[in-house]
């Protein structure tokens, strides 16, 4: 591993020196009060990598509601790492229920100290130390992989897709949500589901909230099948606690031209959803159950697959572990994502080549993104051949 490690910086380390002549990269301005403390000491274009990060609250269309839980804004906190007049940018986005905060995010980052590291393309020893400060913050560090694989990507002038080895041809249709709705009686507002379907009908692919009451899941399916035949994914998001009611759901779903299960069931219950997974019609990929590499071994057998989160995982160097493993293992292989701007959703549409689904819609689900990157054409995931993780700040 460690003569992995060392060749991969090594070949970095010679694209870095033929690519930096070509690269052209204004250090783009994104905070408005950009008054981060390591910046103050350290003047722009410095040789020492400048760690700089800011709150945004990014806004959802709809109300965002899955099996309990709803929400109409997420906590983000967006970074960014300048070097020699480069920039690369980076997000950790934080839903409550994982557990970080706004403010665990930007205690984790006043911690990370690059002035410690010479280059940025220290990449695994930068990461291996950031990982290494707490046990969790798993966005926190995310954010600041991502800011350092867009930084990287920009000094060489190439695309991580690119630098991977990977094709940005005839990449997977992203799946976009359709949430769950309820109305004032409790029960489901249909039609504020069919107006929430007909939204997503230039795409090719719809993911459905359930792990509720049976009736409330059947009843979401339905309505949505009165509205359109297109194939769907469903995440059950942990909320079938029973393996037969799971079994039964899965059953009525399959015959209703849903393609593919999330999370069914509690993710402590395995040896449950090893049960399951022998029996059932529909493949199960595991979300809950797979934060990270370390927790794939023992998926292996009960879930079909993992689906893979940058703010779950670290980042993209861990991801891109994953995917290794989980295709050795012979497990199928998603990348989903959640709330976040352009940035968290280019960086992960790098692996799109990678994955057999991809649920990349977390820009498409707020009002304000402030980054343009990853366009969805056709319901299609396209990616440019633009440096790094190919993000742009917008009104700059
Ligand atoms: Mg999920």
């Amino acid at each position: 591993m460690k003569d992995m490690n060392s060749t991969r910086r090594d070949f970095l380390k010679t694209s870095m020196a033929l690519a930096a002549a070509a690269a052209v990269a204004g250090p783009a301005r994104l905070f408005a009060a950009d008054t981060g403390r390591q910046r103050s000491r350290i003047p722009a274009g410095s040789d020492k990598m400048v760690l700089t990060f800011e709150p945004f609250e990014a806004r959802m269309k709809h109300v965002f509601t899955i099996a309990g839980s709803s929400r109409s804004t997420t906590p983000i906190v967006l970074t960014k790492i300048s070097y020699q007049g480069y920039t690369g940018y980076g997000e950790a986005s934080m839903p409550p229920y994982l557990g970080e905060s706004t403010a665990s995010a930007m205690e984790f980052l006043r911690r990370v100290d690059l002035s410690r590291f010479s280059s940025p393309f220290q990449m695994e020893e930068i990461l291996t130390y950031v990982d290494n400060i707490t046990i969790n913050n798993t966005a926190a560090k995310c954010a600041v992989d991502i800011a350092l694989h867009d930084l990287c990507g920009k000094i060489m002038g190439q695309p991580w897709w690119k630098i991977w080895g990977w094709s940005n041809k005839d990449l997977p249709s992203t799946s976009v949500t359709v949430g769950l709705a309820y109305g004032p009686d409790g029960s489901i507002d249909r039609e504020e589901v069919r107006k929430k379907t007909l939204e997503t009908l230039d795409y090719n692919l719809i993911k459905v909230k359930l792990g509720n009451a049976e009736q409330d899941d059947k009843t979401m399916i339905d309505t949505i099948r009165e509205v359109t035949g297109l194939p769907i994914v469903v995440d059950a998001n942990q909320g079938w606690k029973d393996k037969d009611h799971a079994l039964k759901m899965i059953e009525w779903l399959a015959a209703r031209g849903v393609e593919m299960i999330e999370q069914p069931m509690p993710k402590l219950m395995l040896d449950e959803q090893a049960w399951l997974r022998d029996r059932s019609p529909l493949p199960i990929m595991a979300d809950e159950a797979c934060q990270r590499l370390s927790d794939i071994r023992k998926l292996h057998g009960a879930y079909d697959g993992i689906n893979i989160k940058l703010m779950k995982c670290t980042g993209m160097r861990e991801a891109r572990e994953m995917i290794s493993l989980a295709e050795a293992l012979h497990m199928r292989i998603m990348i989903g994502c959640m709330t976040e701007t352009s940035v968290a959703i280019s960086a992960a549409a790098q692996f799109a080549s990678q994955v057999e689904w991809a649920d990349l819609d977390g820009n498409w689900l707020i009002a304000n993104d402030i980054f343009t990157g990853m366009k969805v054409v056709d319901g299609r995931i396209t990616l440019e051949d633009k440096p790094g993780i190919g993000v742009e700040p917008i009104n700059n």
